[in-house]
Formats: C-alpha cells, structure tokens, sequence
C-alpha cells in the first residue's frame, strides 16, 4: 500500500442526527489532533445522512477541521421530477468529496439500483467527486469458490462504460456480505487476493497507471483490533468501516493504525 495515500471512511449508515453528527466530527478531530494524527499521509472521510451534511460542512469549513465526508448515495438524474431524491450536485455544493456507490445494503434494498449503478459512479465523476464503489461476494458465492471472479466481475461491469481518466478517479471498496456487520472479518489473506484481483483486472482493462492509481479499500467488520494485518497487505489501501466508525475513540484508533 505504499505508492497510494490510505483512506478510512467511516459508513454512519441511518445513525446520527445533525447535532450527533457534528458533535462526533468535533471530538474525532480533536482526538487526531492529540495524536498528532498527519492528515497527509492518511485520509479520513465521514458518511453522514443526507441531513447531517449541511451542518457537517459548516463545522468543518469555520474550524478548518481536515476531515473530509461525502454522502451514502446519490440519484442518477441532475433534477427535475423525482421526489426524494438527492442530486450529485447538490451533494457537491455541500463540499462534499466522495459518494459510496452500490453498498450491499443499497443493492438489497433498493433493487432499482442494481442497473444504473454506472450512472451514479458518471454522476459523481461529472459533479466532481469520487465514487467509492462497493462490490464483494456473499455466502453463497464464496462457498462455490467464485468469489473473485465475482467481486472483479461487479467491478467490469462498471468500469466497462468508462475510460482512463474516469476509472483512476474510482476508489473501489471490497466488502464481502458476509463479513459487514457480522463480526467475521475476511482473512488478510482472502482481502489481499481480492484487492490483487481487481488490481490487476483494471490493468488489464486499462494499464498500469490506472491500476495503482486506484485505491481499494476492505470493508467487513474491521475494528482496531484486525485493522493492522489488514492494512499490511500490499494491495489493501484502506477501509470502509461500519459500526466501528459509530465510536469515535474506536475510529480514531483505526485511523491511527492505517
Ligand atoms: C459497511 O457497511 O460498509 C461495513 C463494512 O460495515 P461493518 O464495518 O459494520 O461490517
């Protein structure tokens, strides 16, 4: 994981209001601040609720906090006639720098989302962000042993639409249902064959550059505890982290480790 910077993003799913929200940038700013954390070497990114994001950008713009934040999802369709839904736009105006595109919870769900999942990542590109697009295997493909050819497969079906410039803007996050929110991490070892898997698809499809300009990240019940062996693999530049990001000493902790 040396040549690409770390990120570890923190997936608040539906938890937090506006004022939880804020009051958590606040006290994790302040315990990287003790840590002397440098925000050069790692990134640190929030994803709060569509509702929180207002208020997120404005603490972080009036303390200069370097924590960036981005939204769960996003609409396909710039605006008009789609009550409910939230365009990349808007989210950009919101100083937002990252969008999580496909989250297994998304794809299960909300099912629609499944066939325009590329139009979310082209969405977020052309808005001025970066997709973290999420992909990984369940159960089930990984007891038929297809699991790689299966994560590497949801992530062609995206870049298939793309060209260099757009793909080595994606941040790919590798979350194996099984392990989000369950408590049973994927070995270092299954995470690294993974990462290295959808590394050298995108070389294939692309080049090098694109294919280490890409981060991936690991998703799936990482904590302080698994984070260190997971981030020491060569192809793991990072996590999505779920419940582990509600507590901000235990997020602060895993950012420390990455
Ligand atoms: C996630 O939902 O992206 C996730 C990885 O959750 P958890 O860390 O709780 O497994």
């Amino acid at each position: 994981a040396a040549k690409r910077k770390p990120l570890v993003a923190g997936n608040w799913k539906m938890n937090f209001d506006h004022l939880e929200a804020t009051y958590f940038v606040q006290k994790l700013s302040w315990l990287l601040k003790d840590a002397r954390f440098n925000y050069r070497r790692c990134e640190v990114a929030l994803f709060p609720s569509f509702t929180s994001l207002r208020s997120v950008q404005v603490l972080v713009e009036a303390d200069k906090i370097h924590i960036k934040y981005g939204a769960q999802a996003v609409s396909v369709t710039n605006q008009g006639a789609f009550t409910g839904d939230i365009s990349a736009d808007m989210i950009a105006h919101l100083g937002c720098s990252y969008v999580i595109i496909g989250h297994s919870e998304r794809r299960k769900y909300h099912p629609e989302d499944d066939a325009n999942i590329v139009d979310q990542v082209r969405a977020v590109l052309a808005a001025g962000m970066r997709p973290i697009l999420c992909v990984g295997e369940s159960f089930e493909e990984r007891r038929q042993g297809i699991e790689l050819d299966f994560a590497v497969g949801q992530v062609r079906d995206v870049t298939r639409d793309l060209n260099e410039d757009e793909a080595a803007k994606l941040i790919v996050a590798y979350e194996p249902v099984w392990a989000i929110g369950t408590g049973m991490v994927a070995t270092p070892d299954s995470a690294q064959d993974a990462a290295h898997a959808i590394r050298a698809d995108l070389e294939q499809t692309f080049n090098a550059d694109v294919a280490n300009s890409v981060r991936i990240l690991y998703g799936g019940s990482v904590t302080s505890k698994n984070a260190a062996e997971l981030i020491g693999e060569p192809d793991v530049d990072g996590f999505l982290v779920g419940g582990a990001s509600l507590d901000a000493n235990e997020f602060a902790r895993i950012c420390r480790i990455a």
